[in-house]
């Protein structure tokens, strides 16, 4: 029996993960304060436990045996500004448009390329979010976390959470509860719109000198007319990272594939897009009993309804072994899979 009556017993996590997998939590309980969250974890020492936050990036391939504990601590709240900036704090379990909606609201730039992305604040922090070349470590000040292992409150810097590619300290940290998150935002537009399509679609609306709002509304549009609906066809948005391989291996894939295509990051090294390779193998489109790749875009695993979270994982790996096969690369999971 829950111990604590905030808590919930064999509570079926479908409505708390987009791909909608009917994993169960043994125990389930949202923490909407630190107090709170400090009051689960002490509730249940012997138990393993899960910080979950809107479930758009992971994948539920069992039933979980211990805790999870949703972050919904809420709030964004303003806290000082100087010349250029104006500084906030965002609570980790608020939800990440809300923040896109109150730099529009405030006229505050830095993150309305990365508009529409499911999740929380939290979440965006793990994964360092990105889309259409910004990411979100450029507007990150510090994260405030609760270690479970230690049983302290921390405050890191910027440097301490060691982002990277859709990676962060948080993501190899388990006993790290991400509490709030300080954010910096620019007072002027500084816009990134190299990105293909943005420009296309400005074009289109006939906007020479957009504003925040053209901004944001363009990506949305593009990325509504691009990304299945959660609410229709569960998924996780991009199933697998983009891998880099060494300017060598890239020049000689070219050889092969001549269209294949490739972004320069510094050091030889170059991105290319998981998307294409797994579209070269013949993946788009195809499905495996109630799972499958999404039709437009081969980077997308989809859940047709009923599919069991290891039916997914099966077909990733399916995709994994055929792209180490034909291009000798390997792909790696951005979706966090438990
Ligand atoms: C349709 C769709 C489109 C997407 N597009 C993009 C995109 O363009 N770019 C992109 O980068 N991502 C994209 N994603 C992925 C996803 O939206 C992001 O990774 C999101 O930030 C995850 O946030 P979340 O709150 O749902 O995290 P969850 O999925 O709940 O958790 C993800 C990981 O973070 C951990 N976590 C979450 N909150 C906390 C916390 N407070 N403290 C400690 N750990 C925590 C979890 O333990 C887990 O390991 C997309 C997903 C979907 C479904």
């Amino acid at each position: 029996m829950a111990i604590n009556p905030s808590v919930i017993e064999d509570f079926s996590l479908k409505s708390n993960n987009t791909f909608a997998i009917s994993a169960k939590a043994k125990y389930f309980a949202q923490a909407k304060s630190v107090v709170c969250l400090k009051n689960l974890i002490s509730s249940y020492p012997h138990l393993p436990k899960f910080f979950l936050g809107a479930g758009s990036n992971v994948l539920l391939t069992q039933d979980f045996p211990g805790l999870i504990i949703k972050i919904a601590i809420p709030g964004i709240s303003y806290l000082y500004e100087q010349e250029d900036n104006v500084f906030l704090e965002a609570g980790a379990g608020e939800p990440w448009e809300n923040l896109i909606d109150y730099a529009i609201q405030h006229q505050l730039y830095g993150i309305e390329n990365l508009t529409l992305i499911p999740g929380t604040v939290g979440g965006a922090c793990v994964q360092n979010i990105g889309a259409y070349s910004a990411e979100f470590q450029e507007v990150v000040e510090w994260v405030k976390l609760y270690d479970m292992a230690e049983n302290v409150e921390k405050i890191l810097t910027k440097q301490e959470c060691q982002f990277g590619y859709r990676e962060s300290i948080f993501k190899h940290s388990p006993s790290f509860a991400i509490v709030s998150v300080g954010i910096r935002l620019n007072k002027k537009p500084c816009f990134r719109l190299q990105y293909p399509g943005i420009k296309e679609e400005m074009q289109k609306r006939g906007v020479s000198t957009p504003t925040l709002l053209d901004v944001v509304e363009v990506i949305r549009n593009i990325r509504n007319s691009k990304l299945p609906d959660t609410k229709k066809l569960g998924n996780a948005g991009s199933f697998f990272k983009n891998p880099k391989i060494s300017l060598k291996q890239y020049e000689e894939l070219r050889q092969s594939y001549p269209l294949v295509p490739g972004f320069p990051e510094g050091d030889n090294q170059v991105k290319v897009p998981a998307g294409w390779l797994i579209e070269q193998c013949g993946w788009k489109g195809k499905r495996r009993g109630n799972c499958g790749v999404y039709e437009k875009q081969a980077l997308i695993l989809v859940n047709y309804g009923e599919a069991q979270g290891n039916e997914i994982l099966l077909l990733a790996k399916e995709i994994q072994s055929s792209v180490q096969s034909k291009f000798h690369i390997s792909l790696e999971t951005e979706v966090v899979i438990l």
